[in-house]
């Protein structure tokens, strides 16, 4: 959508600044320690080295400034306010762990992201970066859906599982809704505060399983007998790869299993890793058997089944990995959005999902700042989207009058104008 925004950024301010004079913010501990950053319309981040001495400080500026986005560090400082970051004077760290349904592929993605181009209005689904009209840059819309932020979800229950079962890890866990389009998790304790750089970059990877190399992992796939390691005794990322290849094998259809295992053989060898496939998924049960007394069977040439369960072994890695930035997970300076204040981009609450309700959590119905009154807008793009127990749209070039939350989503989004 063209032209300023003024009035909106105005409006939008106006609204949060209702929410806020409702609502304490009291979600950050050591909040005296923490380095505050707030943005703008449009951005996310236009002032760092920010600085509160308790929640009441905090919350007369929520109530006063009303920010459309603010985040606080991860960090605890001496002096959270000193500059540059070599002055503050580093306490150490929480971990926090951002998903991002961006960073996961959805199908339905196609159906409700769309772009327009700047510069000669052509539009279009999807995410295309550059106008195939006229090349030129395009703006992104994103409009997650439940589905989308259904699945960084799952992301978060798979890591929630590998801190209790492979880590112990079950106290000082706090998830919040992003404000937008996923979940963040927030690990704290005393000796997660003390973690260094290189134990924060060994932690991500091994969450991650980036460097998984099955050599280094017990698997032996050059051997006359094909190996793997025995299920009974393994622990750590080992049993999580070995959990998932067996539930893939015990899952997969021969399509499947040969779509996996065959990737990297070439097109005179497929009809035989095709063949692996098939006895594979017919003979199941006794394959997993054996692979859990550390065979990985095979029929036919042991070149080709070498690299058939190699590839498995590589989608097994995939499937166990949990889809995390590792830049961002590992930078110890890193601001993050405050839980419980308000995300300019949606105009919905960053809630606080404790773990209980986490599975029937839903933005859309849970995240909700506002539930009363009705705005009258001018919508210039927008997919149907759901609020509450209401759906809305597809919109184009039109003007609605929508209940409060709906109308701030499109108008944070940066689609909708305010009628006079
Ligand atoms: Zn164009
Ligand atoms: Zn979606």
């Amino acid at each position: 959508m063209q032209g300023d925004f003024q009035k909106e950024e105005a409006f939008l301010r106006e609204k949060f600044r209702e929410y806020y004079s409702k609502h304490k913010v009291t979600s950050v501990p050591e909040i005296d320690k923490r380095e505050f950053g707030i943005g703008n319309f449009g951005k996310k981040i236009v002032r760092r080295h920010m600085s509160f001495g308790d929640y009441a400080e905090l919350n007369t500026f929520l109530r006063s400034e009303a920010p459309l986005f603010i985040s606080y560090s991860a960090a605890y400082y001496r002096d959270a306010s000193a500059r540059p970051m070599e002055r503050k004077g580093l306490l150490g760290a929480d971990l926090v762990y951002e998903f991002d349904a961006g960073d996961i592929p959805t199908k339905c993605k196609e159906k409700h992201d769309f772009w327009i181009c700047p510069k000669c209005n052509s539009t279009g689904k999807g995410s295309v970066p550059k106008c195939p009209k006229c090349f030129a840059t395009t703006k992104q819309y994103e409009f997650p859906c439940k589905r989308c932020i259904e699945e960084t979800k799952k992301q978060v229950i798979k890591l929630l599982n590998i801190l209790e079962s492979e880590l112990g890890l079950t106290q000082g866990i706090s998830i919040n809704f992003s404000g937008n389009a996923g979940y963040h998790v927030h690990i704290r304790s005393d000796t997660i505060r003390h973690l260094s750089q290189d134990a924060r970059i060994e932690l991500v990877d091994y969450l991650t399983l980036s460097g998984f190399v099955p050599e280094h992992n017990g698997f032996d796939l050059s051997t006359k007998m094909l190996k793997c390691p025995e299920y009974a005794e393994l622990k750590g990322a080992q049993a999580r790869v070995m959990q998932h290849m067996i539930k893939f094998i015990m899952n997969a259809n021969t399509d499947e299993l040969a779509q996996y295992g065959c990737i990297s053989l070439p097109s005179r060898r497929k009809r035989e890793g095709l063949k692996l496939a098939s006895y594979i998924h017919e003979n199941k049960e006794s394959v997993v058997a054996r692979i859990k007394k550390g065979t990985l069977f095979y029929i036919g040439s042991r070149t080709v089944a070498s690299a058939f369960w190699r590839a498995i072994i590589e989608h097994a890695v995939r499937l166990a990995s949990i889809k995390l930035d590792r830049q961002t997970s590992i930078d110890i300076h890193k601001i993050v959005r405050v839980p419980d204040s308000l995300h300019g981009s949606s105009g919905f609450i960053a809630k606080t999902v404790p773990l209980d309700e986490l599975k029937e959590f839903d933005p859309f119905e849970h995240a909700l700042a506002f539930d009363s009154g009705q705005i009258k807008v001018f919508i210039n793009k927008a997919p149907e989207f759901k609020i509450a127990d209401d759906t809305f749209g597809p919109f184009e070039n039109e003007q609605a009058e929508l209940p409060t939350a709906a109308a701030l989503y499109l108008v944070a989004k940066g689609v909708a104008k305010l009628c006079d």
